[in-house]
């Protein structure tokens, strides 16, 4: 191509925003934490700690690390097995489900993606609450689906913020395809008991797809926190999704996955990439599920994390949402945004939740006792 014909083709205008489909063109993409990296740039400090994207502060699972320094690096020029045979045979012998019954993802923001690919498009809605996770809005709108929102529990609730399924069920109607319930819910922390979400089963429609997340159930100690998985025998409707990015410390290599009925897993095996899930990934996350220690040391020090943080929080008078998971929200009593940029000034990293709705609370990860003093000591020089 001459240089004229480069220039041409320059000057012709065209709007691919107004190309690209419905919902892609008003689709606000995802705000991750801030980067480590950043942040050391901005500011030329290094000892930054960084408490915004619910990482495990003990690191990765050491099964996964000593298996990453075997077998998996000799096979980086060959295609990883895109059936994850060996992930999906642990899966089966710690969980007791059936291997048929095992969609992985690229993470599990990927498996929430397939969900919604699978089941929504224009015409069709999901149902979720006010608060909820912010990849179920991207990934229902990405399709061109309808987000239908339930006001969520109020603030003088015994479960403030958190789902009301009453709310959610109301909203169900002949176009709902798919409801996501987050359990627990991030950013709040909030719960739902066994009772609750087996009522919720019993009376959504059959033909209603429900996901339950699970990205933090390794860290609920409540005893009437339910395990949705075994539920999926029951309800063929019911999809669960758990992680390895949380408690098992790998958010980086993007493992997760979803345990359903056969039918749906077929359904979500056809739309899902061959390869959605590295070698490294695969070879990692593998180990990592037998590690029964990391998630018991984990659970342990986040417990203790959390009460750390809500008797700080009841010594200086900050209203917080109780928590079952690796974070706890915090109300600043005022505009949260200048006081994250406080924190960023005394190199600590946490998250604004503005775009959940909630522009006055901060959402900070549970680390370990000293990662703790040292947020909770800045944030009461912060708010000064
Ligand atoms: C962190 C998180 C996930 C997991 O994301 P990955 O893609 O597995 O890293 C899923 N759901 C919720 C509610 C989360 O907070």
């Amino acid at each position: 191509m001459t240089t004229t014909n480069l220039d041409k083709n320059k000057s012709i205008d065209i709007d691919f925003n107004a190309l690209a489909v419905t919902g892609v063109q008003g689709l606000q993409p995802y705000v991750p934490g801030k980067p480590i990296e950043e942040l050391e740039r901005e500011l030329g400090v290094s000892n930054i700690l960084k408490l915004a994207s619910n990482e495990n502060p003990l690191g990765a699972s050491s099964h996964a690390l000593r298996a990453l320094l075997q077998d998996p690096l000799q096979g980086l020029a060959l295609y990883p097995d895109g059936n994850g045979f060996l992930l999906k045979q642990r899966l089966v012998n710690v969980l007791g489900v059936a291997i048929k019954q095992i969609t992985l993802g690229n993470g599990s923001n990927d498996v929430l993606d397939l969900i919604a690919r699978s089941f929504l498009t224009t015409g069709r809605n999901a149902v979720f609450s006010e608060h909820a996770f912010a990849v179920y809005p991207i990934v229902t709108q990405a399709v061109g689906a309808e987000a239908k929102i339930a006001l969520a529990n109020s603030v003088d609730h015994a479960m403030p913020y958190g789902h009301d399924l009453e709310a959610m069920l109301a909203l169900i109607d002949a176009q709902t395809q798919v409801v996501f319930i987050a359990n627990p819910n991030n950013p709040t922390g909030t719960w739902l008991t066994s009772d609750e979400l087996e009522r919720f089963m019993e009376r959504v429609p059959k033909k209603v797809i429900v996901v339950v997340d699970e990205a933090y159930f390794e860290y609920v100690d409540e005893a009437e926190y339910p395990n949705t998985m075994e539920w999926v025998e029951h309800y063929p409707n019911l999809i669960v999704t758990r992680t390895f990015s949380k408690i098992y410390g790998l958010a980086a290599l993007r493992v997760g996955y979803a345990i359903s009925s056969p039918e749906i897993a077929s359904l979500l095996n056809r739309v899902r990439q061959p390869f959605n899930v590295n070698s490294v990934a695969l070879a990692a996350a593998s180990a990592a599920l037998e590690d029964e220690e990391q998630v018991l040391i984990s659970a342990q020090i986040n417990r203790d994390g959390l009460q750390q943080w809500m008797r700080a929080c009841e010594k200086y008078h900050w209203s917080y949402i109780p928590s079952v998971g690796n974070f706890i929200c915090v109300d600043m009593g005022r505009n949260a945004l200048p006081v994250y940029e406080g924190l960023l000034q005394e190199a600590i990293i946490v998250r604004p939740v503005a775009n959940y709705k909630l522009p006055s609370h901060l959402r900070i990860t549970i680390g370990t006792q000293e990662q703790n003093t040292r947020c909770i000591d800045a944030l009461k020089k912060v708010l000064k």
